[in-house]
C-alpha cells in the first residue's frame, strides 16, 4: 500500500496537525535546522492533498522537556484535538520523539487508531489501525525511550566512576578553587580565606548560627560571595543566616569530597523533588580530599551542634521585664518536656507566697491537660546556690581571660576590615585609571567609567567609616580599676545575694544578667537544666517537696531499723531504744508501745512473736503437748533451766524454744515414773499461764 492510497477524502476532509518542540531553550535557540525541517513535513502534508489552511502548526511546546505531558499543554492539546476526530493527520520529526515516555505515546497511538488519524514523519505515512503499522510505531516509540535509558546511563555511569575516584570535578564553594591541574585549594585570596576562618571560629564560640550572624553583623564585617557565573568575581555582602548554615553544612570545607547528598525524583505530577539524605546514604564521601578550613572531626561536631540548636529552643525568645514576686526564673523558665515558656502561679502557704512554674500554653490555646507543673520554691533555691557558688573568684578570673581572648579576637576583626578598605581603595584607584585614560571626547563611555568611579569611591569611604567606628567601639576596653571591681563581685554578690533587704526584683535581675534560660523536667524529682549567659550550662537534680502528709509520715530509715530491731526486741524495748538513741517520730516526738504498734500494724511489720513462732519457738500449750506432761511441768522445766524461752512482749507472757530429741528424750524418761502415779491434767487454762495461749 503507497502513502497516497492510505489518505482517504475522510482525512483530507480534516485538519493535519504539525507538532513542534526542542526540548530545551539551547535546542530552540541554536538546532535552527532541526527546525527547518520540521516546517519541511507541512509541503509534504500539502502535497499529499491538503490545503494550506487545514495545516495546523502546535509549537508552544518549545523548550520543554518531552519526559512527561502533565506541563505540555501542545501535547495535551493535540491530544484532545485527535480524541475528538478533529485531525486527519498528525505529524512530528520523528515521531515517536512527539512522546518521551512510553505511556504517553501508547496512548496517542490508542486515540489516533480510535479515530481513524494518521501519523506522518520523515519516514513514511502511517495508519495506526492497521496492524504493521502500529507495530512499527509502537517499536520506534521503545526505541526510542531505550535510546535515552541508554545514553543516560552512560552519562550517570561516567560521572559514578569520577565521582567514586574523588576527581569529578563540582561547583566549589566560596573558598575552594580549582587549580590549573584541576586539583582543589583553598582561594588564594586572603581575605576570603580569613571570613570563612572567622565564620568557623565565631560558630565554635557562640554554638549557633543564628548568633555567628549576629557577630558579623555586629563587627560590621562582609562575608564574600560568588559573582556572576564564570566571572570569576567576589561579590561582598552581609552574612546571612541561610549562608551560613549552607557554610557549616557543607562538608567540602573540611576537606571531603562528597557525592550524592540529595535525591531527586518526580511526584505524580511530573514534578521534580530534591530530598536532602541524611549522612550515612550520601552515595560517597571521601575525607582528607582537598585541603580544608576544618577538620572532619570540627565538622561531625558542628553538625551535632546545629542539631542539637534545632531540637532545643535555639529561636531567641522574649522574658519580658523582671516583675514583682519572689519566683525567681519568671520569664526564663523554659518546659523540658515540650520546650514551650513556662509560666507562673503563686500559692500561700503559711503566709507567704509560693511559685509554682506551670507549663500550660497548650492547655489555654487547644484544652489538653497541663503538660506539668513544679513547685517552685526548692528550684529557686537550688539556683540561688548555683549562682553564688557560679560568681567565685576562679570565675571571675576565667572571665578576665576570655575578655583577653576577645580583645585578640577584636584585633582579627579590625584586621579584616583594614583589609576590605585596602581592596576597595585598590578597585577605586582602578576605576580613577580607567576614566583618566578614556578619550574625553568619548562621552558614552567617560560618563559610564566616572559613575564606576563615583560608586567605588562611595563604597571606600562607607567601608572606612565602619571600620573607623567598629574600631572606636573596640577600643573601650576594660581598665585595671574595672577589674579590681570585677574581682570584687566574688565577696560582694554572695553578700548582696542574701541581704534579706535586696528586693525580688533585683535579685531577678541579677539572674537574668548571668542566666540565659533554665529548663526543668518533672519526673521522681525535678531535672534542672541551667545555661548561663556565656553559652556554659549546668545540670542539677532537685527532689520534689514533700506532701503535707508526707511530712508526718515516719522517715522509711526509721522503719526499716524498726522491723530489724523486731527480730530481738519486744515493742516497748524497741521504744525505748529509739528514745535513748534520740530519734524522733515523724511529728519530732518520742516513740512509744502504742506508736511502735502502730507502726507495725501501718507497716504490716511481723511482730516479735510471729516472727518467733516462725523460727519454731512453741507456746506453753505447744511445749506440753510436744512433752506430753502438763502446763505446770512445763512451766517448772523452765524455772530449773532445762527449757528456754523468751518474753515476747511487755507482760510476762513467754515462747518456749523447741529443745533437741535428746532433752526431749530425757525430759519424757524422767516424766515417766509419775505418768502412772498422777494423771494427765485437762488442758484448761490455769491461773499460772492465764493469758498465754
Ligand atoms: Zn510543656
Amino acid at each position: 500500500m503507497n502513502a497516497e492510497s492510505k489518505v482517504t477524502a475522510e482525512h483530507l476532509r480534516r485538519s493535519a496537525y504539525l507538532y513542534i518542540r526542542q526540548s530545551s531553550l539551547h535546542q530552540v535557540l541554536e538546532n535552527t535546522e532541526s527546525t527547518e525541517r520540521q516546517y519541511a513535513l507541512r509541503r509534504r502534508a500539502i502535497a499529499l492533498g491538503w490545503t494550506d489552511e487545514q495545516v495546523i502548526v502546535i509549537d508552544h511546546d518549545q523548550g520543554q522537556s518531552g519526559a512527561s505531558a502533565t506541563d505540555r499543554e501542545g501535547f495535551q492539546r493535540l491530544v484532545a484535538e485527535v480524541g475528538l476526530g478533529q485531525a486527519g493527520i498528525v505529524m512530528g520529526l520523528e515521531v515517536s520523539r512527539l512522546a518521551r515516555n512510553c505511556a504517553d505515546w501508547h496512548r496517542l497511538l490508542e486515540i489516533c487508531a480510535l479515530s481513524g488519524t494518521l501519523i506522518l514523519d520523515e519516514d513514511g505515512l502511517y495508519e495506526p489501525g492497521h496492524y504493521n503499522d502500529r507495530l512499527l510505531l509502537g517499536l520506534k516509540g521503545t526505541m526510542s525511550e531505550a535510546e535515552l535509558h541508554v545514553l543516560r546511563a552512560r552519562l550517570i555511569g561516567g560521572i559514578l566512576n569520577q565521582a567514586q575516584r574523588g576527581e569529578l570535578k563540582m561547583p566549589l564553594p566560596i573558598g575552594l578553587v580549582y587549580t590549573e591541574d584541576n586539583r582543589v585549594e583553598l582561594d588564594p585570596d586572603s581575605q576570603v580565606q580569613h571570613s570563612l576562618r572567622m565564620l568557623f571560629a565565631t560558630f565554635e564560640r557562640t554554638g549557633a548560627a543564628w548568633a555567628t550572624v549576629q557577630s558579623f553583623r555586629r563587627e560590621g564585617l562582609k562575608f564574600p560571595r560568588r559573582g556572576q557565573a564564570g566571572s570569576g568575581e567576589v561579590a561582598w555582602r552581609e552574612l546571612g543566616y541561610q549562608m551560613t548554615l549552607d557554610v557549616l553544612h557543607n562538608p567540602r570545607y573540611a576537606g571531603a569530597f562528597c557525592f550524592g547528598r540529595s535525591r531527586t525524583s518526580k511526584t505524580a505530577d511530573g514534578k521534580t523533588r530534591i530530598r536532602e539524605l541524611p549522612r550515612d546514604q550520601w552515595r560517597y564521601i571521601k575525607q582528607q580530599a582537598h585541603p580544608g578550613y576544618i577538620t572532619w572531626e570540627a565538622f561531625l561536631s558542628n553538625q551535632q551542634r546545629l542539631l542539637g540548636n534545632y531540637r532545643g529552643n535555639g529561636a531567641p525568645r522574649r522574658s519580658g521585664p523582671a516583675r514583682e514576686g519572689p519566683a525567681l526564673l519568671q520569664g526564663l523558665a523554659i518546659c523540658g518536656k515540650c520546650g514551650r515558656a513556662m509560666s507562673l502561679r503563686y500559692h500561700e502557704r503559711r503566709g507567704r507566697r509560693i511559685p509554682d512554674y506551670v507549663c500550660q500554653r497548650q492547655c489555654i490555646e487547644k484544652g489538653v491537660p497541663v503538660c506539668q507543673t513544679i513547685h517552685g520554691e526548692a528550684i529557686d533555691e537550688a539556683i540561688g546556690q548555683l549562682l553564688i557558688a557560679s560568681v567565685t573568684p576562679l570565675a571571675l578570673e576565667v572571665v578576665l581571660q576570655v575578655q583577653r581572648e576577645i580583645d585578640t579576637r577584636l584585633a582579627e576583626a579590625q584586621r579584616l576590615r583594614l583589609q576590605h578598605v585596602q581592596r576597595l581603595q585598590y578597585e577605586a584607584d582602578h576605576a580613577r585609571l580607567r576614566y583618566m585614560r578614556v578619550d574625553p571626547n568619548n562621552r558614552l563611555v567617560a560618563d559610564t567609567l566616572e559613575a564606576q568611579w563615583n560608586e567605588k569611591l562611595r563604597l571606600l569611604a562607607e567601608a572606612k567609616q565602619t571600620a573607623e567606628q567598629q574600631h572606636r567601639l573596640d577600643s573601650l576596653q576594660i581598665t585595671e580599676e574595672q577589674k579590681e571591681q570585677i574581682r570584687a563581685l566574688a565577696t560582694d554578690f554572695p553578700r548582696l545575694w542574701r541581704n534579706p533587704q535586696t528586693s525580688d526584683r533585683d535579685r531577678k535581675r541579677m539572674a537574668r544578667l548571668l542566666l540565659e534560660d533554665v529548663t526543668l523536667r518533672r519526673d521522681q524529682d525535678v531535672f534542672v537544666q541551667v545555661r548561663f549567659k556565656g553559652g556554659a550550662a549546668r545540670e542539677l537534680r532537685v527532689p520534689l517537696p514533700q506532701r503535707s502528709c508526707d511530712r508526718w509520715r515516719t522517715p522509711p530509715p526509721v522503719v526499716a531499723e524498726i522491723d530489724r530491731l523486731l527480730d530481738h526486741h519486744s515493742d516497748a524495748e524497741i521504744a525505748r531504744i529509739l528514745n535513748e538513741r534520740g530519734v524522733k517520730t515523724g511529728g519530732g516526738g518520742r516513740f512509744d508501745t502504742v506508736k511502735i504498734c502502730h507502726l507495725r500494724y501501718y507497716y504490716r511489720l511481723k511482730g516479735r512473736r510471729e516472727r518467733l513462732q516462725t523460727q519454731g519457738w512453741l507456746t506453753v500449750r505447744q511445749m506440753a503437748a510436744l512433752l506430753e506432761c502438763p502446763l505446770t511441768v512445763v512451766i517448772h522445766w523452765h524455772k530449773v533451766g532445762l527449757l528456754t524461752a523468751t518474753r515476747f512482749n511487755s507482760r510476762a507472757d513467754l515462747l518456749y524454744q523447741r529443745p533437741s530429741d535428746d532433752v526431749i528424750a530425757k525430759i519424757r524418761t524422767r516424766l515417766q515414773p509419775h505418768r502412772w502415779r498422777a494423771p494427765q491434767p485437762p488442758l484448761n487454762p490455769q491461773p499460772c499461764i492465764k493469758g498465754v495461749i
